[in-house]
């Protein structure tokens, strides 16, 4: 006996149709017109809208930085985004310098074991290529265990930054591998001089933090990657990207076959530098992560973008910090603001409410950029789609829900929202995760670890 999902719309990125859905166990068994009950469980979706659930795949869940760790673990982050309609996350495991790369694996496998509510997988964040090169050889172990995609900083010299011949290498081995490499890019060494220039002309409050971070130092990286990954026959995609400067670097080697992917998120969509940091109060610290709220006018060349193609995945680059106790070490010091917002929770509402429904993308397109993309991409062949033999991961979607954000309601463990008093159109109205409903009304009613890993495939060279 399974459950029969009836009379709701179903939309994939392809499609929109009206057909009845069967999840039998945790798999899509069936999908038609009119399947027959059966002595399924039956679920009405009359008014509703069927689709894969969001896949978010750029999350930083229980991470240390700058000296204290992002408010949600395991645990409320996962849950925040299944009751935000995201089944499935990809978070980073992040290299310690010296150390090795099934180090950083197990540490970070440690912090989702028993407690991920949904599906995860880990990216695997190379900062260190070790005297001989060690690293490099390790790469192909990640593979052998599921971690298919490595990312390289080149932001944050003498922390996380590796130098462009070091990126080089892993360019070439990740080629050899077929795997995709994921760049944050920004001239780290650059912007490091211009943030030193800014402090000793006295300005600390969190608006020069993005003041001191130009989209000409991120457009300079995007080409810089992308450059380097062309010469080395690498695929390459660049995250978080914020503007319009990086998108015509983006999109002219694109135009040229070269082989760069972008996603960008849904801070830089709907949030800007003029309205959330007009002025030096702290109140714009909870806006600083990196990059940083960039001016408004480059809104809508990332809508256009997501339209077009050129970016095929919107994240949230979800590194949520307390206002009250963990913003707060940078009160004197914008360089002391632990990077990051809280928005895994609200992706999926956002794009939905400010996408669809203002007529920038369709339907179909965010499915797109919320699941089908993402699941694509970076190798996961049993999610983002409505489809016989993928995971039943289901959002039921009602178009005309009215929701309002707030921090006093969401789930995250922090103690605002980016977005509070926002009220959107359209919102989850049921969540299933492998076969089993573990969002109704609004709460998670799954039992937390029931999460699990999953296993990502190199695919690189099949993503042109
Ligand atoms: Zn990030």
């Amino acid at each position: 006996m399974g459950i029969l999902i009836q009379h709701g719309t179903v939309v994939n990125a392809d499609s929109t149709v009206q057909v009845d859905v069967l999840i039998e166990g945790e798999k899509i068994a069936a999908v038609g017109a009119d399947l027959p009950a059966d002595g399924h469980t039956l679920v009405d979706a009359t008014g509703l809208l069927v689709m894969p659930g969001g896949i978010d795949v750029h999350t930083h869940l229980d991470m240390p930085f700058g000296g204290t760790t992002s408010a949600d673990d395991y645990l409320t982050g996962t849950r925040a985004a299944a009751i935000g309609g995201t089944t499935a996350v990809i978070d980073f495991a992040l290299q310690s310098r010296g150390h090795t790369l099934a180090e950083a694996l197990a540490t970070w496998d440690a912090k989702a074991v028993g407690n991920a509510c949904v599906d995860y997988s880990l990216h695997m964040a190379i900062t260190d290529l070790g005297p001989n090169f060690e690293t490099l050889d390790e790469m192909q172990a990640m593979l052998d265990r599921g971690v298919s995609t490595f990312k390289l900083f080149m932001a944050y010299p003498n922390v996380l930054m590796i130098d462009d011949g070091l990126m080089f290498r892993v360019f070439q081995r990740a080629a050899k591998l077929n795997a995709l490499c994921l760049i944050h890019a920004e001239n780290g060494s650059a912007i490091d001089v211009v943030v030193a220039q800014t402090l000793a002309a006295g300005h600390t409050a969190p608006v020069w933090h993005a003041l001191s971070r130009s989209t000409r130092a991120e457009a300079e990286a995007t080409h810089r990657a992308i450059a380097l990954a062309d010469m080395a026959g690498a695929t390459v995609y660049i995250v978080h990207l914020s503007n319009e400067d990086s998108l015509r670097e983006l999109k002219h080697a694109q135009e040229r076959g070269v082989r760069a992917l972008a996603e960008t998120c849904t801070q830089y969509l709907v949030l800007s530098l003029e309205e959330q940091m007009p002025d030096e109060s702290f109140e714009a610290a909870k806006y600083v992560f990196t990059p940083p709220l960039r001016e408004k006018k480059n809104q809508a060349r990332l809508w256009e973008a997501l339209a077009d193609g050129a970016l095929c995945v919107v994240s949230t680059d979800h590194c949520p910090f307390r206002f009250g106790d963990q913003k707060s070490l940078g009160k004197d010091d914008f360089t002391k603001i632990p990077n990051g917002g809280p928005g895994i929770e609200n992706r999926m509402q956002l794009m939905w409410h400010f996408g669809v429904n203002a007529g920038l993308i369709s339907p179909e397109r965010f499915v797109a950029l919320t699941a089908a993309e993402p699941a694509r991409v970076f190798g996961m062949d049993s999610k983002g789609a409505i489809a016989v033999g993928k995971d039943a991961d289901i959002l039921l979607w009602d178009p005309k829900a009215d929701y309002t954000i707030s921090s006093a309601t969401q789930a995250m463990a922090t103690d605002y929202s980016m977005f509070e008093g926002w009220q959107v159109k359209g919102n989850v109205a049921r969540v299933f995760s492998r076969g089993e409903l573990i969002v109704d009304a609004g709460r998670f009613i799954g039992e937390p670890g029931r999460g699990k890993f999953l296993k990502r495939r190199a695919n690189a060279g099949e993503l042109f």
